[in-house]
């Protein structure tokens, strides 16, 4: 079958409805379990454990994980090495097959997998939905493109000579993926290593660690050779700069803060004693992306793209909109009905699908409140501004306007909901501001001049740029998506290069 997307679902409807609301009571009657650590093919349990809460609600424990120390962080390389020697040399079609079969069971499981991350992640069920057909998507798209891979590179000709290029694996991976895609890029970071021959040692956000318990039971349902998968948990300071820097790592698959992305790089590349390689750092990072108007645009439409790409997932998408650029022909109109629907976004639990729920912890509720408080010093707070934790970590989705381009609010990644909305005279300095950033993610424009979007097409700079439309949302297949500058390697997850992040190609000559 060729690779289509997984189609979304109305789970408002019946019979979805009844059937998602069956999984959120399923899932809420085990809050509170224990969960193992999984190294070499075997469960391990520890003492320390991690607690997983629901942001909604934070006295409610979705789940409580062991912590891994160092040891165990070594008994998962060592696993990693040992199982390494022989899936390598499985093939490419015998590994998709695995990718395949989670798909379906991903499929089978989606409205429990969604009650999950509900509950973990704060997200709504719409959000939820799109982040496990993603995760679908993940294992279809890379399952056939692993098939292609196998089939190595067609070469020129030449007399008296067979010449071969085909791609092996490279090694031992670390995989480390962020809480906001709890199941979406988990599962595109993980099975992306492992289609292409690589073990790997999954260490996961410990915000959404109960997801990737989940994820890793599928895959265990699936009966990989063992140490092909490991999954540990734990503290950076303990183990995460530790495994980074492990020397029989061959490469680390990272996607997360700009900082943190900085960190790993550095620490990757700091050769360890007895290590043979470069490691090989895939880094996907944060971004402050923008949406552009000018004054041909259809003002109904950016509007509704502006709100939408601020405040979905209560705007911590790495793609999130949180900068509106707009001309001043339509800035009062733009701004007047940003404010409207902003005012309309109801806040509330996502379990009953509020539109808008809260954000992920503690930390992220005291960083997104001390920037508005910084937006109300720099621009003029028009609508929100207030925040609750008393219950969970609710924050009103705020719109600052008259923010200047260089107001911190317009440049450091906020990662919650809070727009800045900046006035420009030409459309021209709309696009200077728009790259005025240490990053280069996402990107909108809308206008009606056909000039205009061909000039933005190359000099709107950032990965992944849409013309009259949000700028959230990218499709596995469809969007190849990643970004430049600070906002990373630009490795494209979902697209048809990215598996090569992941194999070394050799080539080998025979003469006749
Ligand atoms: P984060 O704080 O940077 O953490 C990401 C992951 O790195 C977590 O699993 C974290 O675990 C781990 N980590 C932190 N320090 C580490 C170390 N020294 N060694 C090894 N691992 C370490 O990011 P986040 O809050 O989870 O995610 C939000 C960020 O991700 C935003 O900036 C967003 O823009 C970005 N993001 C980017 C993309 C993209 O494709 N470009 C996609 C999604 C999200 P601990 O929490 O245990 O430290």
């Amino acid at each position: 079958m060729p690779y289509r997307n997984e189609p979304p679902t109305d789970w408002t409807t019946a019979p979805y409805k009844q059937q998602l609301e069956q999984a959120l009571a399923e899932v809420k009657k085990q809050f509170g379990k224990t969960y193992p650590l999984y190294i070499d093919g075997q469960e391990i349990m520890t003492d320390d454990l991690l607690k997983s809460v629901n942001p909604a609600n934070h006295q409610e424990v979705v789940g409580y994980i062991s912590q891994a120390t160092r040891a165990h962080v070594d008994q998962a390389i060592a696993a990693a090495a040992r199982a390494f020697k022989t899936w390598r040399h499985t093939t490419f079609e015998e590994r998709a097959m695995y990718l395949m079969k989670a798909a379906q069971i991903m499929r089978q499981r989606k409205a429990e997998l969604m009650a999950w991350q509900i509950y973990e992640s704060g997200k709504n069920w719409a959000e939820a939905d799109g982040d496990v057909c993603e995760a679908i998507d993940f294992l279809e798209f890379y399952a056939r493109q692993a098939i292609q891979l196998g089939k190595g590179v067609e070469l020129t000709p030449y007399p008296g000579e067979d010449n071969r290029m085909f791609y092996l694996p490279l090694g031992v991976g670390v995989v480390i993926p962020p809480w906001n895609f709890p199941l979406a890029i988990l599962t595109g970071t993980a099975v992306s290593a492992i289609v292409t021959g690589n073990p790997i040692v999954l260490k996961p956000s410990p915000l959404s660690s109960v997801m990737a318990v989940k994820f890793v039971e599928i895959m265990r349902e699936l009966e990989l050779p063992a140490g092909v998968l490991n999954f540990v948990q734990g503290p950076p300071e303990e183990i995460g700069d530790y495994m980074v820097a492990h020397k029989d790592v061959r490469f680390v698959s990272f996607t997360g803060s700009k900082n943190t992305g900085l960190h790993i790089d550095e620490t990757a590349h700091k050769v360890s004693e007895g290590q043979r390689w470069i490691k090989r750092v895939v880094a996907e990072m944060g971004g402050k992306d923008s949406i552009v108007v000018d004054e041909t645009a259809d003002v109904e439409a950016a509007a509704a793209a502006i709100v939408a790409s601020a405040f979905g997932f209560q705007g911590q998408k790495c793609s999130a909109g949180s900068r509106a650029i707009i001309h001043e022909a339509v800035y009062d109109e733009i701004v007047n009905r940003v404010a409207e629907l902003t005012r309309k976004l109801e806040i509330g639990a996502p379990a009953d699908n509020a539109v808008v729920g809260p954000v992920i912890d503690e930390k992220a509720f005291a960083k997104v409140t001390s920037y508005i408080e910084i937006g109300k010093r720099e621009a003029k707070l028009l609508v929100g501004g207030t925040a609750d934790d008393s219950t969970g970590y609710f924050i009103h989705p705020t719109v600052f306007v008259d923010a200047a381009p260089d107001a911190r609010i317009m440049q450091e990644e906020i990662f919650g909901p809070v727009l800045a909305i900046c006035k420009v005279r030409s459309f021209e300095e709309g696009i200077d501001v728009f790259n005025n950033t240490e990053y280069g993610l996402t990107g909108a424009l809308f206008s009606r001049r056909r000039d205009r979007l061909e000039y933005a097409r190359y000099h709107m700079e950032c990965g992944n740029l849409y013309f009259n439309r949000k700028c959230t949302g990218s499709l596995v297949g469809v969007q190849p998506f990643g970004g430049f500058n600070m906002s990373g390697t630009d490795a494209k997850a979902g697209g048809p290069d990215y598996l090569l992040n992941f194999v070394q190609p050799k080539t080998v000559t025979e003469q006749f």
